[in-house]
């Protein structure tokens, strides 16, 4: 499948959306104090016709899409900050990024969002792929691609011995994708493909040892390969594939993606209320009515509930949810994934000539140089990861037993860094409250929860990045605002 930006991002309805909004950003240019002489008819706090819960970019996104319609909305956020899923140090060298990191070329939703916001995107893929690629570090040894295909440990088959671990998955699902059509992943006649990715891992050639290597040490989705459908993997897969088409750029925002998120925030003429948990959501007749742990409530004929099905199942809602769309809610997985940044006072990788990077099937995870200084050659620091189980690991410890280990992990692995590095930050997506992990994913036989899940409840519709059909990332969060949006406008 090929894709245009345009072709692929709009649709219908944004380009609609999107050129409904042209005179009121004009308006806005010319007129910088518009904010204060909104278009919408003034109301008090808590009378809109939507109320938007959750302000990562779906929410956000779906709150301006009404807008542009002449709906007024309200937007409650439990976090005193807007972005959700997108969270940028900025106070630490070159602004790493703890969660969404870039988007494709092909994402035309997230460059129009970008474009609107008045950020600017710019091309970090040749970051990532400067300099010498991360070594493998197996047992406590560096090897090289060519090391490890005639290395005697390697329990891949033959043709696949020069795959990293880390790609071979990757590879096997691309190669071997059995969706003729990916963006049908979810047709109830694909259902009987929805079995685990370990089945699929197996019927390839892969051994057990294999698969922990490939998939169960760092995995992408689950804790292990038992946990995740092979059909989101294709859908995934075709996916990318399309990206990949459109392009091979990979674009971040100039000084931290989180201002992506302020600047949707900003472009809203309805309040934004920050510290605002959601506790409880009641919808019976006309309306529904949205509860806060401060006791706030705010009432609406339309409630728009981005939330992470981790964060919403702690949210009391009556009628209560029912059937698949109970089920979903109360066990879709979601991805644990924990991170340091870390910094070196000197080039160490230059003392011991080791590629800075490293994929370890130990305690340590991997390493990733962050190259955002004035050039690639700069390396502003380095984001320690976890995934799955070892991400879990870390959590127990607490922070700051898992940074002191990272630090003693790397300078026992390199003995060069010793005294030259130091951990700042830890952040677990696991452990955060209103996410409960990083991205959604379905396990084996619960594709079929997709087209469920996403129906309104009454007067509440869903959106975020677990109700995408067609796209995924950062990208799949924005469709789902465009679909929720023409809901309402069609409700
Ligand atoms: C580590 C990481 C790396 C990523 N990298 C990429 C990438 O490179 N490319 C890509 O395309 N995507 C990436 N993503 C995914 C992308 O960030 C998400 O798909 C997207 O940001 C999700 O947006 P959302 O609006 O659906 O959800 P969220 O951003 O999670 O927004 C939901 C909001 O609801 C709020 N909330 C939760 N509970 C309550 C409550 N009770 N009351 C009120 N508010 C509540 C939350 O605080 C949050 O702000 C990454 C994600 C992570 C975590």
């Amino acid at each position: 499948m090929t894709m245009d930006r345009r072709t692929f991002s709009l649709g219908g309805f944004g380009l609609a959306a999107l050129a409904a909004s042209q005179p009121v950003l004009a308006a806005r240019k010319a007129k910088p104090k518009a904010k204060a002489a909104p278009a919408v008819a003034p109301r008090k706090p808590g009378q809109s016709d939507v109320i938007v819960l959750g302000a990562g970019v779906s929410g956000l996104q779906a709150a301006w899409m009404l807008e542009q319609e002449g709906k007024t909305v309200t937007v409650l956020e439990a976090r005193e900050r807007v972005g959700g899923r997108i969270w940028t140090l900025l106070d630490q060298p070159g602004y790493p990024e703890m969660g969404f990191n870039s988007m494709a070329e092909g994402y035309g939703r997230g460059l129009d969002a970008a474009q609107r916001a008045g950020v600017e995107m710019v091309e970090v893929g040749a970051r990532y792929r400067f300099g010498a690629p991360p070594l493998l570090w197996i047992n406590g040894k560096p090897l090289t691609r060519a090391e490890w295909a005639a290395f005697p440990g390697n329990p891949l088959p033959d043709k696949l011995k020069m795959l990293m671990p880390g790609e071979v998955v990757g590879k096997l699902v691309a190669d071997n994708n059995r969706l003729a059509d990916w963006s049908s992943w979810h047709d109830p006649a694909n259902a009987a493909l929805d079995i685990s990715l370990h089945e699929f891992l197996k019927a390839q050639g892969l051994s057990d040892a294999a698969i922990h290597l490939c998939w169960d040490i760092s995995p992408y989705y689950g804790i292990n390969s038992w946990d995740v459908s092979t059909l989101m993997m294709e859908y995934n897969d075709g996916f990318i594939k399309g990206q990949m088409a459109a392009g091979t750029g990979s674009l971040s925002v100039k000084g931290g993606n989180i201002h992506l998120a302020t600047g949707m925030a900003n472009l809203l003429k309805g309040d934004v209320l920050l510290g605002r948990e959601v506790v409880a959501i009641t919808h019976e007749g006309g309306t529904a009515t949205v509860h806060c742990a401060d006791g706030a409530t705010f009432t609406a004929p339309h409630v728009i509930c981005s939330l992470p099905f981790s964060a919403l199942r702690n949210v009391k809602v009556l009628p209560a949810l029912e059937g698949l769309q109970a089920q979903a809610v109360g066990q879709l997985g979601y991805q644990p994934i924990s991170m340091a940044f870390v910094t070196a006072s000197a080039p160490f990788w230059d003392e011991d000539k080791l590629a800075p990077g490293m994929w370890t099937d130990g305690p340590l995870g991997n390493v990733m140089p962050q190259r955002y200084g004035a050039t690639p050659e700069e390396i502003t620091g380095f984001v320690v990861q976890a995934r799955g189980n070892l991400a879990l690991y870390w959590d127990r410890m607490g922070p700051e037993a898992a940074k002191a280990m990272i630090v003693r992990q790397i300078e026992t692995l390199r003995p060069a860094a010793k005294g030259k590095i130091a951990a700042h930050s830890y952040f677990s997506w696991a452990g955060e409250r209103f996410n409960g992990g990083d991205v959604s994913f379905f396990g084996p036989g619960q594709v079929k929860w997709l087209d469920e899940m996403i129906k309104p409840a009454g007067r509440v519709h869903f959106c975020g990045e677990h109700t995408a059909q067609g796209a995924r990332g950062l990208e799949g969060a924005l469709e789902s605002a465009e679909r929720v949006a023409l809901e309402v406008l069609t409700a």
